[in-house]
């Protein structure tokens, strides 16, 4: 086909392939969720429903992008991990980040309704992401240590701060007064003493965030044939293994993680 005399324009294009041979992890963050979660009324610190329904995106994403090894979620954000070796749209950083997260986004208003069948989805929420490569799996591993410590930082503040304002009669200002300087023991003892709570039995998904990774599990079919010696119709049971995303919320900062799925990093 001949080229127009407007093509040289393709030139003015920046090349952006990640380094060959690296991790190559893409995180996405909700624009403004400390605004969205108030317009749509989630529970604070944690609205369950919310995380799930992030979780489901995160899960259709996988499914779409299997070379996608591991992704770890908290509150509005997600990390998706693609494997080394990948070439995934040639590797190309802007082709990988805009479709993980206009896919991710685009699931998060078509499940919307699911998760929140009671809630009218107010505005269309938007998400940023970025690209970052890690050459080293030790690099790698401190990253995803990096987001599971943010996400419990996070979550012991957050879980504080409500309590006071929600139960306690804090001012959201006085709350913040009263956590300012504090040390996790101090926050840990304040849930204790004021609020008769053990911070350690509050859910997994809430102190962990969730870890997606994908797992071989056998499936039993049942199958039809022809026998050859008759023309009936017989039925056999079969036995498939299928890759399938799994969802777990557990420690991936500690080696027992690794250890058990040595597969994710393999
Ligand atoms: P930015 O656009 O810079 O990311 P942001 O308001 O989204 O701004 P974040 O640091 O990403 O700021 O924090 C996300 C906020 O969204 C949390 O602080 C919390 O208020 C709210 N949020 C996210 N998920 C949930 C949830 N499942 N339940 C309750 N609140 C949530
Ligand atoms: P890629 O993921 O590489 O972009 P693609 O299938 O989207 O693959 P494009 O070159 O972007 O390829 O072409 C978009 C295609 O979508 C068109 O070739 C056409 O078949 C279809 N399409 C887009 N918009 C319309 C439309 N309004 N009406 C009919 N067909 C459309
Ligand atoms: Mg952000
Ligand atoms: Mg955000
Ligand atoms: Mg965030
Ligand atoms: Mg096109
Ligand atoms: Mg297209």
């Amino acid at each position: 086909m001949a080229n127009s005399k407007y093509e040289y324009v393709r030139h003015f294009e920046t090349q952006d392939r990640c380094l060959p041979n690296c991790w190559i992890v893409v995180r996405l963050d909700g624009k403004n969720f400390h605004k969205f979660s108030d317009s749509h009324e989630f529970s604070k610190p944690n609205d369950e429903a919310a995380l799930n329904l992030m979780n489901c995106c995160a899960v259709y994403v996988m499914n779409e992008f299997q070379d996608i090894t591991v992704a770890y979620g908290e509150s509005d954000e997600y990390s998706f991990v693609f494997r080394k070796g990948t070439t995934q749209f040639s590797r190309r950083a802007s082709k990988l980040m805009t479709n993980v997260v206009s896919l991710f986004a685009a699931s998060y208003v078509f499940n919307w309704s699911k998760f929140f069948p009671n809630k009218q989805l107010m505005y269309p929420p938007a998400f940023d992401c970025r690209v970052v490569v890690y050459p080293s799996d030790e690099n790698l591993r401190d990253y995803l240590s990096w987001r599971q410590a943010d996400c419990h930082i996070n979550n012991l503040y957050n879980t504080c701060f409500w309590k006071l304002v929600l139960q306690g009669g804090y001012s959201t200002k006085e709350a913040e007064q009263k956590l300012k300087g504090t040390y996790s023991s101090d926050k840990n003892e304040l849930l204790f003493s004021q609020f008769d709570i053990n911070y350690n039995e509050l859910p997994q998904l809430f102190r962990k965030g969730t870890v997606l990774f994908w797992q071989k599990v056998e499936e039993k079919l049942m199958k039809h044939f022809k026998s050859k010696d008759s023309e009936r119709l017989e039925t056999k049971e079969v036995t498939r293994v299928r890759n399938v995303v799994v969802t777990q919320h557990i420690d991936i900062i500690g080696d027992e993680f690794w250890k058990l799925h040595p597969e994710i990093l393999g």
